[in-house]
């Protein structure tokens, strides 16, 4: 902990991690398009086509405040990206760490871990990693005197819709009052004890959020999913001291799927598009210093409003790619949406 308390981390950090082939792709021998050459930098190789019909690669190149490659574990990912903002919410702060990418790029991979419902094969995710060092900050001389108490509330945001993953999927409003003060009414807020208590809840928040086919959201890639972990002051259960919310995008490939002729998948597009441009936005503002975050663009901006404000406000992008040549264009979109990101 002592070698960290000079390290400030950065307000924004927009960071990028490219997974690695899965067994389909390695047999239908796809090429790997992406490159990462050194701390940061990034290179697609992009198929482009001339007017005389041949074919040519261009190199696009990007910069990001950390880029990890195929063989980069969460530990590692982790380490760089969400840890240093756990530190942030023992000194008051809000936090915020988005995993952004096309679906099967990786996100719930380094968000949830690849041990839920499997065996734990100690491929731990960052919401696990996150709660770990929460219990670790919590029992520190440096904060026992604050008394805070850790709770924990898992959501997701389907079309618009909060749904408590901790309590069997009920449809939540979201209320705002005239402060502008964002709440959520109604959701579960469970006061844990252990990170081990932590992980139980995500396991179960995670196979009810792919779970109940009845229901109108049957695809968890269209939802995002929120793992909120907040410390309260002990001496009085209703003040926040700071939180960290941990959050897997839903899968930003609708954006450019506008072929769909099914009123439902519109809708969902709409939605999804809608909330990550608001979210682009909002990130954009903070860092600018901007008094107006134009939050209130929708839910999911709405729900976040407290990590877009205030000077203890700290955010964190992952951006997921694949490596492939077939996805090239969600990746080249993916890359463009977290370059914009990026603090001036
Ligand atoms: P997303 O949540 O973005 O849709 P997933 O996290 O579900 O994508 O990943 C898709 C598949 O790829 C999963 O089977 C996952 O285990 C695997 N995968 C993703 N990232 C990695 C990685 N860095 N290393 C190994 N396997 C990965
Ligand atoms: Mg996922």
């Amino acid at each position: 902990l002592s070698t960290n308390d000079q390290i400030e981390p950065h307000r924004i950090c927009v960071c990028v991690r490219k997974r690695p082939f899965n067994k389909p792709e390695m047999n239908r021998k796809e090429i790997d398009v992406v490159s990462i050459p050194g701390k940061g930098v990034l290179l697609v190789h992009e198929p482009k086509q001339k007017v005389d019909l041949t074919k040519y690669l261009d190199n696009q190149v990007f910069h990001f405040d950390y880029s990890f490659n195929e063989t980069a574990t969460n530990d590692l990912v982790y380490k760089f990206t969400a840890k240093p903002l756990v530190q942030s919410i023992f000194e008051g702060g809000m936090a915020t760490c988005f995993a952004y990418g096309q679906t099967g790029s990786g996100k719930t991979h380094t968000m949830g871990g690849d041990f839920i419902g499997k065996q734990q094969n100690n491929a731990k995710g960052i919401y696990a990693l996150a709660a770990q060092d929460v219990f670790t900050h919590i029992n520190h001389k440096r904060y026992a005197n604050l008394e805070l108490s850790v709770y924990v509330s898992f959501f997701e945001i389907y079309n618009g819709k909060v749904y408590d993953l901790l309590n069997k999927k009920t449809k939540l409003r979201v209320l705002e009052d005239e402060r502008q003060q964002v709440q959520v009414v109604g959701l579960e807020e469970v006061y844990v004890s252990s990170s081990e208590e932590v992980i139980k809840l995500i396991q179960m928040g995670s196979s009810c959020r792919t779970s109940g086919q009845t229901s109108a959201n049957t695809n968890s890639s269209r939802s995002h999913a929120i793992l909120q972990i907040a410390l309260r002051r002990s001496d009085r259960a209703t003040s926040l001291h700071g939180k960290f919310s941990l959050v897997d995008l839903a899968g930003n490939e609708r954006g450019t799927d506008v072929s769909s002729n099914d009123r439902g998948t519109l809708v969902e597009t709409a939605e999804i598009n809608r909330s990550l441009l608001a979210l682009k936005e909002c990130i954009r503002s903070l860092g600018m210093n901007s008094d107006h975050i134009p939050f209130r663009m929708s839910t999911l901006t709405k729900v976040l409003r407290d990590s877009f404000i205030g000077v203890k406000s700290r955010t964190c992008m992952i951006a997921m790619v694949s490596p492939g040549m077939t996805s090239c264009e969600y990746t080249m979109n993916t890359l463009r949406y977290a370059d914009r990101v990026k603090e001036l």
